[in-house]
């Protein structure tokens, strides 16, 4: 049963008096339950919770990480159809989409827990001594990874399940050996509580110290607290440029400044040659309209820009790609604010000059059901006009017509960090392909070839980060077994006894 409380190291609380209420955007109404933020006294408990859990959860051998992590698993499994019929009155999204995200936060939390299982994961690396050695000897080193400490992680609005209460962030910090503080997304408020009952459980069950798991509800406020908080060691956050950036901003001025891990915005730029498209842009077409409006635009994957040389084909196939993106029947957004915002940014991007809308649904749409958009522009516009760039958040795509190739490798070079780059190209090319891709992946953290950037499998060969403004640190990734090197750091050993060692760096 959602309660409307916060999560305090296991308690559920709720002691503020400030309330708010979740949206079905479906219905355009509000969900019943009324959410109580937490006041400053409970977050202090919580992160307080979170430093003591800390100092024996770190030493827990990783077999008992890993039942947690399972045991979280199992908790959301059982919950079974009150997650997805909360899920899916909150954000609007199919209960197919909520079944498929429970079985992705499920592989993820298990794969984890395999991963933590033995300590291979800390990259344990051996420097025998030698006494002997000239000029001088050398001393006897050995390096591991360790916890930073409490984590904070703000839930993704457009994931409910798969990057919020206990999505990766969640489950990559507690497999390190980090508790964590989650500050729930306020759109998605009760499927979050219900996440964080299952990890109650499952901490209760696995015998993990109190203080491992809280969830705050809250505004920008509560989160700025979290990020200040002198105990709180890391932040992961997935959403919008200007929310990500400010809590960078914020750790970064902190007397001890912290990690922040944000994962933001990306136009996911997708190069279409001539020579592809001659020879199939309907079928590009096709696939790219299915690419562009699935799950309603709201992945960080969504392909807004596509890039071509023009020449005698480019008209049809941008047409092509406008009528078969608007046949597809307008979906919901996850919420009236993502609504708005699709419908702001758009307006901003289609009204610049030299920008034609090809194609765009027409008539009257239910509340919150997202007219999607095709439009087109020359490169010396886009070039220009730094407007052109920016993410629309939802099921839209522009078009970018350029004069030759210097001027798309001018684009691409010029583009600002994405996630994702794609390029859909024949073996018999005219274009440069090598220096195309060359140009792509440094402005990028994954190249596609003759592939759809959306669908990010979860597995240790994915890059899920780019450059800025993509994510604040492309060296790391927010998907797949790598995403735990966000939350530990090294430490060597030197000249140490056995018995001082820590277990897996004996012998
Ligand atoms: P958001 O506004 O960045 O909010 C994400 C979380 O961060 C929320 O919990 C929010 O709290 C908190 N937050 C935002 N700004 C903050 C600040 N200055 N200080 C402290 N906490 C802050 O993102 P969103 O609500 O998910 O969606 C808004 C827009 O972000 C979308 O329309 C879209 O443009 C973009 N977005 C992009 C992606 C992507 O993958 N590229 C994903 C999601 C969203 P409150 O809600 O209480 O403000």
């Amino acid at each position: 049963m959602i309660t409307g409380k916060n999560c305090i190291a296991g308690d559920f609380s709720g002691k503020g008096s400030v309330g708010f209420k979740t949206i079905n955007p479906k219905l355009n109404s509000e969900n019943p339950t009324t959410f109580v933020e937490a006041t400053k006294e409970e977050i202090e408990e919580a992160v307080s919770a979170a430093w003591d859990a800390f100092k024996t959860y770190r030493k827990l051998p990783g077999a008992k990480r890993a039942a947690f992590l399972n045991a979280i698993a199992d908790e959301m499994l059982a919950l079974d159809q009150e997650l997805v019929d909360t899920y899916t009155t909150e954000s609007g999204l199919p209960e197919g989409r909520a079944v498929g995200e429970r079985g992705r936060t499920v592989f993820q939390l298990r794969t984890f827990a395999e991963l933590v299982a033995n300590d291979d994961w800390r990259e344990n690396t051996f420097d025998a001594a030698q006494p002997d050695r000239k000029p001088l000897p050398k001393d006897d080193l050995r390096k591991t990874m360790i916890p930073l400490g409490p984590v904070v992680v703000f839930g993704a609005s457009n994931f409910p399940l798969a990057y919020s209460t206990a999505g990766g962030d969640t489950a990559s910090a507690l497999a390190a050996g980090c508790p964590v503080i989650v500050k729930s997304h306020p759109m998605h408020a009760g499927t979050s509580e219900l996440v964080a009952s299952a990890i109650v459980k499952a901490a209760e069950k696995t015998g993990m110290p109190k203080g491992v798991f809280s969830s705050i509800n809250g505004g920008i406020q509560a989160g700025v607290d979290l990020v200040s908080h002198p105990k709180v060691k890391a932040v992961g956050f997935t959403g919008s440029i200007g929310g990500g950036r400010a809590l960078f901003d914020l750790a970064a001025k902190r007397e001890e400044p912290i990690p922040v891990f944000a994962e933001m915005g990306s136009i996911n730029p997708v190069i279409i040659t001539p020579n592809a498209i001659s020879k199939r842009g309907n079928e590009i077409a096709k696939t790219y309209a299915g690419s562009i409006t699935l799950g309603t635009g709201q992945f960080c994957t969504n392909p807004g820009l596509l890039l071509t040389v023009k020449d005698g084909n480019t008209e049809s196939f941008v047409n092509e790609l406008a009528k078969e993106t608007i046949a597809l029947d307008p979906q919901c957004m996850l919420h009236p604010n993502i609504k708005s915002g699709y419908d702001k940014k758009g307006a901003d991007v289609t009204s610049q000059t030299g920008v034609e809308v090809v194609g765009k649904v027409s008539g009257t749409l239910e509340p919150n059901y997202a007219a999607s958009v095709v439009a087109t522009v020359s490169g010396a516009e886009f070039l220009d006009n730094p407007k052109l760039h920016q993410e629309v958040f939802g099921p839209f795509s522009m078009v970018v017509q350029c004069k030759d190739e210097t001027e798309l490798l001018q684009i691409i070079e010029g583009l600002e960090g994405q996630l994702t780059g794609t390029l859909i190209a024949e073996d018999d090319d005219a274009l440069d392909l090598a220096e195309i891709v060359d140009a792509l992946q440094n402005r990028v953290g994954r190249v596609i070839y003759n592939g759809v950037p959306t669908g990010v499998e979860v597995c240790p060969s994915m890059q899920h980060g780019g450059p800025y403004p993509a994510s604040t640190d492309s060296r790391f990734t927010a998907v797949g077994i790598h995403s735990i090197k966000r939350w530990v750091r090294p430490v060597s050993y030197q000249s140490f006894p056995q018995s001082l060692l820590p277990e897996h760096l004996k012998g």
